[in-house]
């Protein structure tokens, strides 16, 4: 149901109170007047009758209808009033207007009974006489004690009541006119009233609605008692947007830091629902940040490490780490930190925040390095092996051993001994390599390309003679690089070294550099034996080979291609394999420009 407005509740209140004060005031200002008429004319009669007293008075005893009628008939008509005098016994003996043989007994009219014990008697009825309504005044006529008759003076009420309800219409018309006046008066009273309540009630709604800049402003003609409510709403509101403001910036600087976290963060409540998830979170577990507010944890993973790490944080109110591999998505490491939430004010566990830490890359390096260790005992111990099995056959049969055998077990010792050096060697340069930060300490110089690849073919020619490979360089005399020198002639000499090792003698290798758009391309093209595809995504993992034999017998580490590429990420740039089986391979090193000439 609507309700009514102030103004509406006020007015016809007010507007009852004044119509029945003043139907109030016109009922007894209208009975005051009638009761001053009726007594004026009370009195006038009184007066008229003590007046007939007087001339009935002298008449002697006893009063008969011959005497006393024709003064009644005579100061009747002088003083314009009915006269009428009757006896004790109730008999009238003279009237003003009618035959007194004709009259009733007046021994019972109220006037006549009270005058007859000597009061004055007055009474207001319908005459049948006259057939009017009349006002009697009766006072007794007395001889010395005894009371000899009654003399009763009569007015028709006809004029007074004519005057009094002419009087009665004034008091109406006028009331009316007082009552229309106030009606008018109230309604701009209660408006004056109701006004500053509408402004005050339009403000609240205004501040309700969260407009709270707007200032309720009240007419100055508004009372004292709602100007100071109006002041006090205003500074609420003030106040207020000073909170939510202050409450929207902790708001935006814990949104921004969690935003800006590499560390993913969920807030679950006691149902296990999502509270708040950042960024990092929903990377991490595919979701939308927006939708998954309110949505259940199996909903965001299915991981039932997670799961039991927030029951028992439940459970035992206590924080938890733990280690987790995410199997849905990228199998992720994932290193767990839930912690019970509690509220502020109690005290009590009302959720679990979980931050959860990307440990993947740690795992990987954790990997490589158990596997580097692996790979490289494993290489070790070849040789040592190989060294140790000589040099105790060497020890054992000294006195007993033939010259070509002696020979040939030193020989196995230098060549595992150089073996080992070489891994140590190429070990050394990729440790220089991935070193951090000294790699950035390495110093760039531009390098004259073609000088580079001269030197790095002289640094292979004996080897390529040996197998008969002849070497062919293309590279313009103005090509540069910036880069180091030392590392990219490693490189160089590492393909170039591969390319004869895995080529049959007689054949062909040709070392190429061009420059494209934004690169300088080192191409090193063999006719070997080449790579089969599956093996060329790993070539240039350390300790990877494609035939291990080979590898070996030609005196090789594993190591050569990963400092090749090493070499090329030194210098911001990538490497590069293409071959086919049994026709051959091209091995190319891309830097980009920026860093070249
Ligand atoms: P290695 O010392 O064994 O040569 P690398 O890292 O230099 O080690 O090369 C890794 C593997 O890639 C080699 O064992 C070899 O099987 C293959 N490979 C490298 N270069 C060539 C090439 N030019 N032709 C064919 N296979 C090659």
């Amino acid at each position: 149901m609507r309700k009514k407005s102030l103004l509406w509740q006020l007015y016809p209140s007010y507007l009852m109170i004044i119509i029945l004060c003043l139907t109030g005031i016109g009922w007894y200002v209208s009975g005051v007047f009638r009761d001053f008429y009726f007594n004026q004319v009370r009195e006038d009669l009184s007066a008229r009758a003590k007046l007939v007293r007087f001339h009935v008075k002298n008449l002697s005893e006893p009063l008969n209808s011959q005497r006393v009628d024709p003064i009644c008939k005579k100061l009747g008509r002088l003083i314009s009033t009915r006269i009428t005098i009757i006896l004790p016994s109730g008999v009238v003996i003279g009237d003003s207007e009618k035959d007194p043989t004709l009259m009733d007994n007046h021994a019972t009219r109220p006037e006549i009974r009270k005058a007859l014990k000597g009061y004055t008697g007055a009474s207001t009825r319908f005459s049948r006489t006259l057939r009017t309504r009349m006002m009697y005044v009766a006072i007794p006529l007395r001889s010395g004690d005894k009371i000899t008759g009654v003399i009763r003076t009569s007015k028709p009420l006809s004029a007074i009541e004519k005057t009094l309800s002419e009087i009665r219409t004034k008091i109406i018309i006028g009331s009316l006119g007082a009552i229309l006046f106030s009606a008018l008066l109230c309604f701009v009273v209660s408006r004056r009233i109701s006004k500053p309540v509408r402004t005050l009630s339009e403000g609240a709604e205004r501040f309700a609605h969260g407009n709270l800049e707007y200032r309720i402003s009240l007419p100055p003609s508004a009372s004292s008692e709602f100007h100071i409510l109006a002041e006090t709403m205003n500074r609420m509101a003030k106040e207020l947007e000073l909170k939510i403001y202050e409450l929207a910036q902790q708001g935006n600087e814990l949104k921004t830091v969690l935003t800006s976290m590499s560390e993913g963060v969920v807030a679950l409540d006691l149902d296990k629902r999502v509270i708040l998830l950042n960024g990092a979170a929903a990377r991490l577990f595919n979701v939308d940040c927006t939708k998954a507010q309110g949505k259940l944890l199996e909903e965001l993973t299915r991981d039932t490490g997670i799961q039991s790490v927030v029951d028992k944080v439940i459970s035992e109110k206590k924080p938890e780490y733990t280690e987790v591999q995410l199997r849905e998505n990228s199998k992720k490491y994932l290193l767990i930190h839930a912690t019970p939430l509690e509220s502020i004010r109690e005290k009590l566990v009302v959720g679990v925040l979980l931050v959860f830490n990307d440990i993947t890359r740690l795992k990987q390096a954790e990997e490589i390095r158990k596997d580097f260790v692996a790979n490289v005992s494993h290489e070790l111990r070849t040789p040592i092996t190989a060294i140790k099995g000589a040099a105790e056959t060497l020890l054992d049969q000294k006195t007993n051993m033939n010259t070509d055998d002696y020979e040939r077990f030193l020989k196995i010792i230098v060549r595992n001994t150089s073996r080992i050096g070489r891994i140590v060697e190429d070990l050394l340069i990729l440790s220089q390599l991935e070193k951090w930060p000294e790699r950035f300490a390495v110093e760039f110089e531009q390098i004259n390309l073609s000088t580079l690849l001269l030197k790095a073919k002289d640094a292979c020619s004996i080897y390529a003679e040996k197998k008969r490979i002849d070497i062919e360089v293309f590279c313009g005399n103005d090509l540069t690089v910036l880069g180091n020198p030392h590392f990219l002639e490693q490189a160089l000499i590492n393909l170039i070294d591969n390319a004869i090792k895995y080529s049959p003698s007689g054949s062909k290798v040709i070392v190429k550099c061009e420059k494209s758009e934004d690169e300088v391309i080192i191409r090193v093209i063999d006719q070997g034996c080449g790579i089969p595809p599956e093996h060329l995504p790993r070539v240039f993992e350390r300790f990877y080979r494609v035939d291990k034999g080979r590898s070996r017998d030609e005196g090789g580490t594993g190591l050569g291609l990963a400092i090749v590429k090493h070499v090329a990420y030194l210098h911001h740039g990538r490497v590069k394999v293409e071959s086919t089986p049994g026709e051959g391979s091209i091995f190319s090193i891309h830097i980009p420009r920026a860093s070249s000439g």
